[in-house]
């Protein structure tokens, strides 16, 4: 997409010269992916201040029909932040701002480019506690969180983003803005368009602030990794111990292959005195009691073999850096597929069982790397030594998927990846309501157009 310099002027001034930048060296942080799977390119990255400013930005865009792709911490992993079809970059870091914490309701306002450990460090000064988590805390921002609905580590505890989010500002695809963060609790006054926006992966509206519910802190966490004899003994020891400790505060699952490749990335040394197939990140809040109700659940479980346990915060992080170092060591051996998808809880085991081999019979020199958050049933499929535009792995993971009767995105969203297996979770009915509103709220589809829908 070429962009004429009248186009390019009417950005400068609408955010400042500085903030619209053309250069190909500083735009090209802008147009890869995390991974280097998707690599785009564009002809003006634009960095508004505020709510208005993005409005004129739209404003601009649809008089001379340009597309937007809008970007937070360019985190996401579905090829959705970055713009592949030569659109428009919108960046909404610099709209960080975050309100104090409302102490009698634990509620604050983020701006859309605050990150999620900014918002979490908030939080917890003030003595609560932001319910979602995940790995990449230091550059996700709020905005990003909320358009692609993250789950994350702590999604068994508190629910996902959409679960947190009270209230939203946004300028949607018709350029007018909606905002609307008073953070009541119960307000059943028609269609809730903070649920309506999160998810929609940046093709309804631009998400600039957010009113969001805050949690009570976690008392005196305990972090167990536990070694198991099988991924079916995981699953199952899953279940006995939602049912059986209280304060379950995360459940994570990862295989030996992959811990191997973390230890020898990350120079750890192995957890447990031996290697074991299966291995469970328990964390549980409530100090002694909690520890105790771990404890007998494990010891009545099937297939446990050892437990590392750690009642400090430092050696707390040390156990989880294993399951969290897991995304830059596989990225380590290039750019992997990262397919991210659900399994009803009775099929999760039986899928992990099988999904590698049948990638390795349509990619032999492939390797399949499967780790994920074992309560919600979420698996991350990371299949490495395929070439970007290798989809006939991507059918056979999805095929897989949909025959166990899960879903194709867990939490990563469609994206542009994931775009032409929708229909695998979505039928023809949804997909017309889809697209009524995607009309509805960007009638010349400016907004992200290659994501998520074909419009
Ligand atoms: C190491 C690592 C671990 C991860 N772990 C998890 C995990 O556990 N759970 C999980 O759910 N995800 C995880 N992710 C994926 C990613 O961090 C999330 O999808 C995150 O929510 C993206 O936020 P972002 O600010 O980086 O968004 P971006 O990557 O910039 O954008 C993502 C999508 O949202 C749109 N968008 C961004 N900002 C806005 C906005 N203000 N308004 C409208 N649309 C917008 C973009 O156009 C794009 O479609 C992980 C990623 C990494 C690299």
């Amino acid at each position: 997409v070429t962009i004429e310099p009248r186009v390019l002027r009417q950005f400068a001034e609408t955010v400042g010269p500085s903030h619209v930048l053309t250069d190909a060296d500083v735009v090209a942080g802008y147009a890869a992916d995390f991974t280097g799977r998707f690599v785009g390119a564009t002809p003006a990255v634009v960095r508004p201040a505020d709510t208005e400013q993005v409005a004129s930005v739209v404003a601009v865009c649809r008089s001379a029909g340009l597309p937007i792709v809008p970007q937070g911490g360019n985190t996401g992993l579905v090829g959705g932040g970055v713009p592949l079809a030569g659109e428009v970059l919108l960046s909404l870091r610099r709209i960080d701002e975050i309100s104090d914490v409302d102490e009698v309701s634990g509620q604050l306002t983020a701006g859309a480019g605050a990150s999620l450990a900014t918002v979490q460090q908030r939080a917890a000064a003030a003595g609560w506690r932001y319910g979602v988590d995940m790995a990449s805390r230091d550059s996700a921002t709020i905005g990003g969180t909320v358009a692609t609905n993250a789950g994350g580590l702590r999604v068994l505890r508190h629910g996902d983003t959409r679960a947190q989010v009270l209230g939203i500002e946004a300028v949607l695809g018709t350029g007018s803005t909606v905002s609307h963060l008073g953070g009541l609790i119960k307000d059943n006054t028609g269609y809730h368009l903070p649920s309506l926006l999160c998810g929609s992966e940046g093709t309804l509206g631009i998400v600039t602030a957010v009113r969001l519910r805050l949690v009570a802190p976690a008392v005196d966490p305990v972090v167990a990794l536990v070694g198991l004899g099988s991924v079916a003994e995981a699953v199952t020891t899953a279940g006995h111990l939602r049912r059986q400790v209280h304060g379950c505060e995360a459940i994570e699952l990862f295989v030996a292959e992959g811990l191997e490749l973390v230890c020898r990335v990350a120079e750890l040394p192995l957890p447990t005195a031996r290697m074991h197939p299966a291995y469970l990140l328990v964390e549980v809040s409530g100090g002694e009691g909690a520890s105790t109700a771990l404890a007998a659940a494990l010891d009545a479980a099937p297939g446990v073999g050892e437990t590392a346990v750690a009642t400090d915060a430092a050696r707390a992080a040390q156990l989880w850096r294993y399951r969290e170092a897991h995304t830059e060591a596989i990225n380590s051996l290039g750019p992997p597929h990262k397919l991210d998808v659900t399994l009803p809880a009775s099929a999760l085991a039986e899928f992990m069982g099988v999904v590698g081999a049948a990638v390795h019979a349509v990619a032999p020199g492939s390797r399949t790397w499967l780790f994920g958050h074992a309560a919600d049933g979420n698996v991350h499929v990371n299949v490495t030594g395929v070439p970007p535009d290798r989809d006939d792995v991507d059918d056979v993971v999805f095929e897989l998927v949909s025959g166990y009767g899960g879903s194709i995105s867990a939490e990563h969203g469609i994206g542009t990846a994931k775009r032409a297996w929708l229909h695998l979770n979505r039928s023809a009915a949804e997909l017309d309501a889809f697209r009524g509103i995607k009309k509805a709220l960007d009638p010349d589809a400016i907004l992200n157009p290659n994501v998520l829908l074909s419009v």
